[in-house]
Formats: structure tokens, C-alpha cells, sequence
């Protein structure tokens, strides 16, 4: 392909932006890329190829719907912004293998829409450059959908991506890095400068590989109960286990059998939730979900 072509540059983007008299909306968080090289880099941490099918939310002006039309078979991309559509359609208008739909991502039938555009033996990526506002909403969909789709390489704000990828004894370590690390294993597999995007975010960005577990690293008895005990132990983080749980079981249990059950979990409640390994957390959480009275 001739690099003068390509949308993500800087004189491309501005041709487009004035001859559509485009307005950003940062409502919307529209940070367009503008340097290609970034993108062949997210598009080699995604590990697609010619086989497989890519899912984009929130296209912009097509600079890595192009990258993706070129790499991979096919692109599904959901943008919500109808301004853009009729951009798209003519930045695009060369990569037959490209489907723009628009339409907002948290209200998408995701299953549906994959079992219309993709073959059941394809393998499906979504790669992404999203908008920062509602990262954390639109992640969590894509992993409690429980979507036929392989990995999730995604562009999002540097500190969100620390937090989904964090280990315990971090400063980073929370209760989102329980909720990713449940359905996948995360990487933080580059960093991004602000200068890569027009108009520059306030923040730093980062690209976060996420590959989706077959099955969950471990056993509970109930994933609502869980992710709630995981988020009650991070409730006020300087404080121990013992005292944020007692919190949070306030109108269930006393002290005492708070104090019993975590010894029956051989965890010792002066910990901080910061310590624990998902393990514990599934050990503790399936613990207290087992009254023994
Ligand atoms: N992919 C383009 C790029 O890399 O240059 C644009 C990325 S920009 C950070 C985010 C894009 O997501 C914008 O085009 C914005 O309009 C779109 N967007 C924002 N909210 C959305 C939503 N709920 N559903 C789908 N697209 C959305």
C-alpha cells in the first residue's frame, strides 16, 4: 500500500476534517490516530492475519478500520456518531471487506451481530482504539456477553490499562483487575504518546492485550457474590479485611462469625484486600456464601 494513502497522518485527517467541516466531540471522545506506525504495532500485538475477523468499536474516520481491512479478512466496526458515516463510506470506499454499522456498542446485540457477519470457525479479534469515557462499560460487556471472540487488543487511558492488568501488591491492584483477570489474562503491551492523536487527549494511553479465558482460573460458587465480596475487600483500601467485610456483612453477620469464617477461609483478617490473590478472593467469597448455621 502507498503510506501517502493512508488515513491515519496528519495532513490526511485535516483534508478530511475540512472537507467535512468536522467538529470533534470530545462528549464522544473522539481522539483520532494519526500515525500508521502505531497502528501496525497494535495490529501486530492483536496477532491477527489474513483469516481472521475483526470487531472495531468506534471507528473515527477509518484510520485502523483501513489497517484491519488490510490484516485481517473481515471488519465489522460500530460507530455511533452519524456524522461519521458518511466519512467512512468514502474513506473506505476500496476495502470491500468492511461493514459499518451504526450504532451505539452498549446497545448492540453482540452474539447476534457475529453470527451474521462471521463464519462459526473464524476466529474473531476486536481491536480497538476506544473512546475513554466509557472503557470500563464497554470491556465489561464484551466479557460477561461471553462472546465467541479470541482476544481484545484495545487503546485506552495508560492508568486504566495498569489497573486491569495489575498483580496483587500493586498500587494499581483493585477490584477492576479482579474483574478482567477473571474472564482473561491482561498485558499492557505498549505505550502511546499523546502526540499520536489529533486532537491530543489530557491523558496517557496505553494498549492493553487481553486474551479470553476458555473457562475461569477458579472455582465459585457464585460470580455476583464474588465480584461483590472482591469489591467490599477493596472498600476502603487502608483498611483490613476484617473491618470491610464486617462492612459490608453488617446485617448478616456478627463480628465473631466474620472472625471465624475468615479463619475457616485460613485467611487472616488483618490483611488488606490488596494482598490477595484471586484464589483467596474465590476461597473467601465461596466461605461466606456457605452459612454454616
Ligand atoms: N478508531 C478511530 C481512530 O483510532 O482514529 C477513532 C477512535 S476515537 C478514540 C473513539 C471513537 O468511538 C469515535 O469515533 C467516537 O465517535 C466513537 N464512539 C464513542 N462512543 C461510542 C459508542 N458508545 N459506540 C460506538 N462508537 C462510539
Amino acid at each position: 500500500m502507498n503510506k501517502q494513502s493512508a488515513i491515519a497522518t496528519p495532513s490526511r485527517t485535516k483534508e478530511l476534517l475540512n472537507k467535512y467541516r468536522f467538529t470533534f466531540k470530545k462528549s464522544l471522545g473522539q481522539n483520532f490516530l494519526i500515525d500508521v506506525n502505531i497502528l501496525k504495532k497494535i495490529i501486530h500485538h492483536a496477532g491477527i492475519n489474513e483469516n481472521t475477523g475483526t470487531i472495531e468499536i468506534g471507528p473515527g474516520m477509518g484510520a485502523l478500520t483501513e489497517q484491519l481491512a488490510l490484516h485481517s479478512n473481515q471488519v465489522t466496526a460500530f460507530e455511533v456518531d452519524q456524522r461519521l458515516i458518511p466519512v467512512l463510506q468514502d474513506t473506505l470506499t476500496a476495502y470491500k471487506n468492511v461493514s459499518i454499522i451504526h450504532q451505539d456498542i452498549l446497545q448492540a446485540d453482540l452474539v447476534d451481530i457475529i453470527k451474521q457477519k462471521f463464519t462459526p470457525e473464524q476466529d474473531i479479534k476486536v481491536v480497538a482504539n476506544l473512546p475513554y469515557y466509557i472503557t470500563t462499560p464497554i470491556l465489561m460487556k464484551l466479557l460477561r456477553d461471553h462472546l465467541p471472540v479470541s482476544s481484545i487488543t484495545v487503546m485506552i487511558q495508560k492508568e486504566v490499562a495498569a489497573r486491569m492488568a495489575a498483580k496483587p501488591n500493586t498500587k494499581s491492584y483493585g477490584s477492576l483487575s479482579i474483574a478482567v483477570q477473571y474472564y482473561t489474562e491482561a498485558h499492557v503491551v505498549m505505550s502511546v504518546p499523546k502526540t499520536a492523536f489529533m486532537p491530543q487527549p489530557n491523558v496517557d494511553s496505553a494498549v492493553l492485550h487481553l486474551t479470553l479465558r476458555k473457562s475461569p482460573p477458579v472455582h465459585v460458587i457464585d460470580t455476583g457474590f464474588f465480584f461483590s465480596v472482591v469489591q467490599a475487600c477493596f472498600g476502603q483500601r487502608r483498611k483490613t479485611l476484617k473491618n470491610n467485610l464486617f462492612r459490608y456483612f453488617e446485617d448478616s453477620f456478627s463480628r465473631e462469625e466474620i472472625e471465624e469464617r475468615l479463619q475457616q477461609a485460613g485467611i487472616d483478617g488483618i490483611r488488606r484486600g490488596e494482598s490477595l490473590s484471586m484464589e483467596e478472593f474465590a476461597l473467601l467469597s465461596n466461605t461466606f456464601y456457605h452459612p454454616s448455621d
